[in-house]
């Protein structure tokens, strides 16, 4: 695939004597797409005409197929967060004041062992992989698949876009 937009760029040239100053325009194919933050304009060569078409369709249609999943995803996380917060328990209850002590969650490997190694705590608690786990494992108990599958949107059809 091919990266920008495929069409027809119709234009006038500046001459004051040409045809395009009484209205018809010189015509030609572009592909245009943004470098950088800049707007760029790519002519197309007619040899290659029909094959970047192509190439840019597809482009675009892959686009469009991850638009839907970035949606998906957005849907799937609040799903999982709102299970989540169902299953939050407050704790603790009756509120005490919190710990005077900072404590501080870093998620620095190397910086925090190398820290621990200086000695600056003395002591490790490894979180992380494991709440994970058990986070997933609550998920298929509470067959979270099940919702997700019933409020997934169903497959669109490929709508093709005449160029
Ligand atoms: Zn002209």
């Amino acid at each position: 695939m091919v990266q920008g937009s495929f069409y027809l760029l119709r234009r006038k040239c500046g001459n004051p004597r040409c045809r395009c100053a009484r209205g018809e325009l010189h015509a030609s194919w572009v592909i245009t797409r943004s470098e950088a933050g800049k707007h760029r304009i790519y002519p197309v060569p007619d040899e290659a005409r029909a094959w970047l078409r192509q190439l840019t369709a597809e482009y675009r249609r892959y686009q469009r197929a991850r638009a839907v999943l970035v949606k998906r995803h957005q849907k799937m996380l609040a799903l999982v967060d709102g299970l989540a917060e169902l299953r939050l328990r407050p704790w603790p209850e009756n509120h005490p004041p919190p710990m005077a002590d900072l404590e501080i969650i870093e998620h620095h490997p190397q910086r925090v062992m190398e820290a621990f190694r200086r000695g600056e705590f003395d002591q490790i608690e490894i979180i992380g992989e494991a709440d994970e786990k058990e986070f997933f494992e609550l998920c298929f108990r509470e067959k979270m698949l099940q919702v997700l599958a019933e409020s997934m949107p169903t497959e669109r059809k490929k709508i093709e876009v005449p160029l």
